[in-house]
């Protein structure tokens, strides 16, 4: 294996949203609840539904689904908390990543969402410097194309996905002929072989 393609959230950084609720309630006041309550769902819905994420579809999406005012103003205050979240990164990554740069293997990223929010949490963060290349948002997982891109001149067959989405970490990359791992933290995925519970696994893997 010689790229090892990582996902972002939920597999190398677990964030605390709590600020970006506060936000939501602030603005939305007694609908704020609700907006929380919602939000991922929609988020889901969205990439379900878009080949991309764009800030003005992303704000027109939020307005429809949950009709109250989503204004431009509220979309780059959200995205401004965001791009400064707090988060823990997994425990084992930075010797992961340590172990597999002292192999000479390369890192990317790829992650749905909107690129100037990934790509400041990533240069925040103690990962940035072991990372090759970062791919965001030209592209949503599970569509082939963000894969493709992902891989770029490498060969298929030497790079592998791991990331904790079935869909968009596993699945999808196997449509392609790629290499994948379902990095599942809570064992939830039984009948699954190729996963790991930890990252650090990684490392007895390759
Ligand atoms: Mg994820």
């Amino acid at each position: 294996m010689e790229r090892f393609i990582f996902d972002l959230d939920n597999t190398l950084l677990f964030s605390d949203y709590k600020e970006e609720k506060r936000y939501f309630n602030e603005v939305f006041k007694e609908k704020g609840e609700y907006f929380n309550t919602n939000i991922n769902n929609w988020l889901i819905e969205y990439e379900k539904t878009h080949i991309r994420y764009d800030k003005e579809l992303l704000r027109k999406f939020l307005e429809e689904k949950s009709n109250l005012p989503v204004t431009e103003i509220v979309i780059d205050n959200w995205l401004d908390i965001s791009k400064n979240i707090n988060y823990e990164i997994e425990d084992t990554a930075i010797e992961v990543f340590e172990y597999l740069k002292r192999k000479g293997k390369n890192i990317a990223i790829l992650t749905n969402f909107i690129r100037e929010v990934q790509e400041k949490r990533i240069k925040n963060s103690e990962l940035f410097p072991y990372i090759s290349d970062i791919y965001c948002g030209n592209y949503l997982k599970p569509n082939s194309k963000s894969y493709f891109e992902a891989i770029g001149s490498y060969d298929i067959k030497k790079c592998i996905m791991i990331g904790d989405s079935y869909e968009n970490d596993y699945l999808g990359p196997r449509n392609i002929g790629m290499n994948s791992l379902l990095y599942d933290k809570d064992d939830q995925y039984k009948n699954i072989k190729d996963k790991v519970k930890s990252l650090n696994k990684i490392k007895e893997l390759y």
